[in-house]
Formats: structure tokens, C-alpha cells, sequence
């Protein structure tokens, strides 16, 4: 493994700082799990690693009662969210996409943050948030700026970030009542695999119980970056939600993937999984409403 030089700044000012010194020779790193491995393998050679996890506040999750904005910190641990009663209670899609990330291990150092920049396309914890219409506040040389998380892909392994931009923390805009939302990773081993297809369902329905007002349908592994299929949503959107309709647009999430046959898995069997996938989430969200209703 080449050496190279830790530095730990204490703020997000000094972090940018110590990048505009060191420039391309430097690194974030966050938990580590992804830069360290490239670090290990030679496919990464950085003179510095700047280490932002003793930067206060960055790891902080919370959610503000008089706006019901949720924020997490960038440094927040997929183990933190999965732990977070919060989450599990009213973020479930967030719960089932980090509750099955990698190893208990992995999710003890792995960051949010870290898995939204690292950019692949199947980042489990980029669906939940795409899903959510999150917010990515990011803090650089020239300042600050916000940036949709579904805005924040490129291609793979490529971010809308600049040199020296360092993601500090996302938003989620309080959730209207009547929403339901979940997630289903789809592997050939149910734990340490990375997915074969990633599908979060989102759904917010009427005082009805039944139409539909806001559809997400987001898909990991399903084209170069996370992606909506946004004409499946508009199937659902406006209409009394159905198993029937559902189905078509599960069908129609599937046509509008970017699916391709690789190492994992073959691109046919990816469309099947988005077209059976999407409906049964979509229940899973009709459940989750309807239950919420029965308690209140
Ligand atoms: C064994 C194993 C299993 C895994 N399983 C899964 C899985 O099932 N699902 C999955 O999605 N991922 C998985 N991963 C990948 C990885 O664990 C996650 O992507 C993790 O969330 C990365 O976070 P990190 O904090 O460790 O990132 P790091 O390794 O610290 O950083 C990743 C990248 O993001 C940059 N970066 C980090 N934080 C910031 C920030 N705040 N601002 C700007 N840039 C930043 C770094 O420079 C680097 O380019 C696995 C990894 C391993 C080793």
C-alpha cells in the first residue's frame, strides 16, 4: 500500500483549506470503507487522506419539530440510521435500504455521505433519500450550495461535486401525513452482496386512503447512476392505487430502466425484478398507510 499522510482538520473550513493546499494529491475520507480499499488495491495513490470524522456536528441526525425537516448529518453511520427509532418509525425506506448494507462492520464506519459520493450505481442509501426529495447541502472553496440528491450523480463514480467540496449534511422536507415508503435490495445472498437491482417505492395517498398524490419509484443498478422512473410515476399519480395498477407500472419502471448484463446478473432478470418489485413495495406502502391510519 503506497503511504500517505493523515491529516485530521477540526472543522469544515480547515478541511477545505487543507484541500486547496494539497489539491489532487489529497482525499476526503469519511469512514473509510470504500477510499481505504482503493487505497489497499493501488486503484487510489492520494499523498494526504483528510479524515472528516472529528468534525463536530457532521455526524448529527435530527429532526426539527417546528418545520418536521429531517436532517442528517453526511457523517452519520448506516448503523446510526438503523439504530434510529426515528428512522425505523417514520422513515421506513431509509431503515430497510441501510439495515442492509455490507456487514455490521461496515455499517459502524460507513457514512451516509460517503456512500452518496462515492457514486455507484448501487449505492443502497441514494434510493431512500432520491425517493424522499432530499437535499444535499454542500460547503467548498467558493462556498455554499444545495443540490437534489437525485441531482447528484454523473456516471459512476462521478458527482456534480467540485474540487474541495465537502457534503456536510441532507435535508428531508417534512412528510405530509398518509405517506408510506420502502425499499428491497435484491441479491443472490442476503447479506455482504451488493444489490442486483435496488427498487424504493414512495407513495402519499388522499384523505381517500386510496388516490394517489405523490409517486417516487427509484431504482438502483438500474442505468449509469441512481435513477426515478418518472413515467411510472405519473401512471400512479391522480389514480385510486390498485394492485392492477401497480402492476402496470411496475412494467413501465421496468421498460423505463437502463438495465445492461453484467458480472451480477443479466439484464432480463433485472427487468423482471423491477416489474414484480415495484408492485409488491407499492402494497408494502398501501400496508404501511393503512396501518398508520388504524392507530391514529
Ligand atoms: C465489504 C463491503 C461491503 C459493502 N456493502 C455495501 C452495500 O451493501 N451497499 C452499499 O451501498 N455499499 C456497500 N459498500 C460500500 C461502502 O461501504 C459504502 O458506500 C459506504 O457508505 C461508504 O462510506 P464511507 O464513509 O466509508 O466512505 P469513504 O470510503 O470514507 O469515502 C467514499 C468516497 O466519498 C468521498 N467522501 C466521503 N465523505 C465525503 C463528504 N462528506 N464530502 C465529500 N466527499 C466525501 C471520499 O473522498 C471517497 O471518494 C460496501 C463496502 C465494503 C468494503
Amino acid at each position: 500500500m503506497k503511504p500517505f499522510t493523515l491529516l485530521t482538520p477540526a472543522t469544515v473550513e480547515e478541511a477545505v483549506a487543507l484541500f486547496g493546499q494539497h489539491k489532487e494529491t489529497a482525499r476526503y475520507m469519511a469512514g473509510g470503507t470504500d477510499v481505504i480499499v482503493k487505497v489497499k488495491e493501488g486503484w487510489m495513490g492520494p499523498d494526504y487522506l483528510i479524515n472528516l470524522k472529528k468534525i463536530p456536528g457532521l455526524n448529527d441526525l435530527h429532526k426539527n419539530e417546528a418545520t418536521g425537516e429531517l436532517s442528517i448529518g453526511a457523517l452519520v453511520t448506516h448503523a446510526m440510521l438503523e439504530q434510529s427509532l426515528l428512522i425505523r418509525n417514520a422513515y421506513p425506506i431509509i431503515y430497510d435500504a441501510v439495515s442492509n448494507i455490507g456487514s455490521l462492520q461496515v455499517r459502524n464506519m460507513g457514512t451516509i455521505g460517503g456512500n452518496l459520493i462515492n457514486a455507484v450505481p448501487s449505492a443502497d442509501g441514494a434510493i431512500p433519500l432520491i425517493a424522499l426529495d432530499g437535499t444535499a447541502l454542500l460547503v467548498g472553496p467558493d462556498g455554499e450550495r444545495s443540490v437534489m440528491v437525485k441531482d447528484l450523480f454523473v456516471k459512476p463514480y462521478e458527482t456534480v461535486l467540485t474540487p474541495g467540496e465537502i457534503l456536510t449534511r441532507i435535508t428531508i422536507p417534512a412528510q405530509v401525513p398518509r405517506t408510506g415508503s420502502a425499499y428491497i435490495k435484491f441479491g443472490r445472498r442476503a447479506a455482504m452482496e451488493l444489490p442486483l437491482i435496488g427498487i424504493g417505492v414512495l407513495l402519499v395517498v388522499d384523505e381517500d386512503l386510496s388516490t394517489c398524490t405523490r409517486a417516487r419509484i427509484c431504482l438502483g443498478v438500474a442505468g449509469p447512476t441512481p435513477l426515478r422512473a418518472v413515467k411510472a410515476e405519473q401512471m400512479l399519480e391522480g389514480q385510486p392505487v390498485t394492485s392492477d395498477l401497480l402492476t402496470g407500472a411496475g412494467k413501465l419502471a421496468a421498460e423505463e430502466s437502463q438495465v445492461r448484463d453484467s458480472v451480477r446478473g443479466q439484464a432480463w432478470h433485472r427487468k423482471e425484478m423491477i416489474r414484480v418489485q415495484v408492485r409488491r413495495m407499492g402494497l408494502r406502502c398501501l400496508d404501511i398507510i393503512n396501518q398508520k391510519a388504524r392507530q391514529a
